[in-house]
């Protein structure tokens, strides 16, 4: 057998954007909100952590973005353990429904923020934020400001924002919850639109069945803080690992 089709641990390791090992946060109360967690998320791939009200996903999201540190295990992004630097020092892009626009700001000045966090050069700064407004399909909406946007416009722009400065990682939690039904299913779907156009690792939180199943490369399936079942969706139906992914997966469809 040839040696050069062999893996090896670094050419394995590359391809891992985010790993968790026994991750637990235990706030005091009966059960873990997170116990013993541990995966991998493959550079590059759209995965969503989807489980009910209480599960644990937006607490291990917080754990990976570095808002909160994990009782006990570890997680590493690019193979570097995540600590307390404030998420503008990391390569870390954040769409949460709680995470709003600055209201008084316009549109390109949203988008322009991080730049600027980041002290890029303000000459290149104009021609990125037009890029981005682009990418969300807003160009010509730039001196807006937020209240004169319609509530998927507002996440467009929070996309383009999360986005601009081109990080390694994504983190979506619910930031379309607030929004109806239709314009809801149409901005998962541009969500992973950009996604596979700029290739930059996602990881999206969700109770919706559905959306994990139309939109996700990688679906984790969390109930009481425990890691039920990590597969490509149609693992999930094909070989569901208990009968809790089965009856949660089953619902909706
Ligand atoms: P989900 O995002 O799946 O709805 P959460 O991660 O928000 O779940 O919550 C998981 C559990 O942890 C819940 O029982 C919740 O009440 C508890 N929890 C979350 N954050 C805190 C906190 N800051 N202090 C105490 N308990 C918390």
């Amino acid at each position: 057998m040839s040696s050069m089709h062999r893996q090896t641990k670094s050419d394995a390791d590359d391809r891992i954007a985010v790993s968790a090992r026994d991750v637990t946060m235990d706030f005091g109360a009966d059960l873990p909100a997170v116990d013993n967690a541990s995966f991998d998320v493959e550079k590059g791939t759209f995965l969503t952590i989807l489980g009910p009200s209480g599960s644990g996903k937006t607490t291990l999201l917080r754990m990976i973005a570095g808002f909160q540190p994990p009782t006990s295990g570890v997680i590493t992004i690019g193979g570097k353990p995540v600590d307390a630097a404030p998420p503008h020092r990391r390569s870390v892009g954040m769409v949460f429904q709680k995470l709003a626009l600055f209201p008084h700001m316009t549109a390109a000045e949203n988008v322009a923020f991080p730049l600027k966090m980041r002290r890029t050069d303000p000459s290149l700064i104009p021609d990125k934020v037009e890029q981005f407004l682009s990418l969300v399909k807003l160009d010509g909406y730039g001196e807006r400001s937020p209240h004169e946007l319609s509530g998927g416009q507002q996440q467009r722009v929070a996309i383009a924002r999360a986005l601009v400065f081109e990080p390694d990682l994504l983190l979506l939690d619910e930031p379309l919850a607030a929004l109806d039904r239709k314009l809801r299913e149409e901005m998962q779907l541009e969500f992973r639109r950009i996604q596979k156009e700029l290739g930059v690792t996602t990881i999206n939180v969700t109770h919706d069945q559905r959306e994990a199943l139309v939109v996700s490369d990688d679906i984790i399936v969390m109930n009481n803080g425990v890691i039920q079942q990590q597969s490509k969706p149609v693992g999930l139906y094909r070989s569901p690992n208990n009968l809790f992914v089965a009856s949660f997966i089953g619902i909706s469809t």
